[in-house]
């Protein structure tokens, strides 16, 4: 099958469907085609993109049973930031030469939460998403970063919105597998996680031709069948609409705290497997992995087709995976160099999308000129 792969021509279901499933003996081939496919897409270079994580508001009302993120308002650490926090870690981040303020947050908490409602109310912004807004605003004036909003579900009109204010935003599909969505299983009690409704905001996002950043998670009761029907999905918009700046191959991390706690994580070798396939299935798109989420071993991604690590950053944890922290940037330089890629930074936008949001005119477009190199990378390039 393998022997068969035509370079920049996309597999089909039936062969990833027999790729994913691979034996051990067969891994290391699946591997090879996997990198040379990136290598013929992206040849020799690995980004990453430098940023702060402003974890806008951590209250949510879903209850995915993989999240440590969440809280409800009487929970410990239970916090929405101020317009002054979330400033100064934008210009600390400057300082760093950061270039992506990634904004993660609860999905609409005041639908659930009166306490929410109040502290908007006091903050002088209608909901979640009129703050966020105003929050990208004021980072993009006052600092040199980008925002990249992960907001959670989107209609059209916030997605108009918040593209006046980013270069980019994010949704994870994580699955396309309603069962997901019963009682006891990850999305159990996640209204926002019905996967039809995330494809309609990806897709909403693809009509408005705005750069999108997506992906699956595996380990969380999916099957191989169900990651390949994932991806599929993901490239089947990315065909009609050519929005698709960037898959995330995130795999399940276990916490002591969560409803998941005993839940096994997926192997590096289900990981290695379902990024491998990811590249294959998407020879032309952006593929990241994350590193923490493998290490020790992260450089073993490398092998399976990714061409970006992801937002790291040098100021602030991964909320979303505490107890991982990102690796130095001087180690994943090492290791990334060690295994014959150069790394560089890119901005929260990748450069095969930059023309199209730098020709709207206005203060995204300036601060994008400021930021840009002449490869589209990002000017400080570390
Ligand atoms: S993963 Fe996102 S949507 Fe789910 S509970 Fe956590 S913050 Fe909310």
């Amino acid at each position: 099958m393998l022997s068969r792969l035509r370079p920049g021509l996309p597999i089909s279901r039936d062969t990833a469907l027999c790729l994913i499933r691979c034996s051990d003996d067969d891994l290391p081939e699946l591997l090879e085609a996997a990198r040379a496919a990136k290598q013929s897409f992206k040849p020799g270079v690995i980004t990453y993109s430098r940023k702060v994580f402003l974890p806008l508001t951590n209250l949510c009302r879903d209850y995915c049973g993989y999240c440590i993120f969440r809280r409800d308002p009487s929970d410990p650490g239970a916090h929405t930031m101020t317009p002054e926090e979330v400033l100064n870690v934008a210009r600390e981040g400057e300082k760093l030469s950061c270039t992506e303020a990634l904004f993660s947050l609860g999905d609409k908490p005041e639908l659930l939460f009166s306490e929410m409602r109040e502290t908007l109310r006091h903050l002088g912004y209608k909901s979640t998403l009129h703050y966020l807004e105003a929050m990208c605003e004021l980072v993009l004036r006052e600092t040199s970063l980008l925002p990249h909003p992960n907001p959670g579900l989107l209609s059209a009109e916030w997605i108009a919105r918040l593209s006046r204010v980013s270069p980019s935003m994010g949704l994870m599909l994580e699955t396309t597998n309603v069962e997901l969505l019963r009682p006891g299983a990850a999305h159990d009690n996640a209204p926002d996680k019905v996967p039809a409704k995330r494809l309609r905001t990806i897709e909403e996002a693809g009509k408005q031709k705005v750069p999108f950043t997506t992906g699956l998670l595996i380990g969380i009761g999916e099957s191989t069948e169900d990651r390949v029907g994932t991806l599929l999905a993901i490239r089947n918009l990315h065909e009609r609409y050519g929005h698709i700046q960037e898959v995330i191959v995130q795999n399940f991390r276990v916490k002591p705290t969560i409803p998941m706690a005993g839940w096994p994580e997926p192997s590096q070798g289900e990981m290695l497997r379902t990024v491998a396939v990811a590249r294959l299935l998407m020879p032309n798109v952006n593929i990241q992995a994350p590193p923490n989420l493998s290490a020790p071993y992260y450089e073993e991604l490398l092998y399976a087709g990714i061409n970006d690590w992801g937002g790291i950053s040098p100021l602030t944890p991964d909320y979303i995976n505490p107890e991982k922290p990102w690796p130095h940037l001087d180690q994943l330089r090492l290791r990334t160099e060690a295994n014959g890629f150069k790394l560089r930074q890119r901005l929260p936008v990748y450069p095969e999308f930059l023309p199209g949001v730098m020709a709207k005119p206005g203060l995204l477009s300036d601060k994008l000129h400021a930021a840009v190199d002449n490869q589209g990378l990002a000017r400080r390039a570390a």
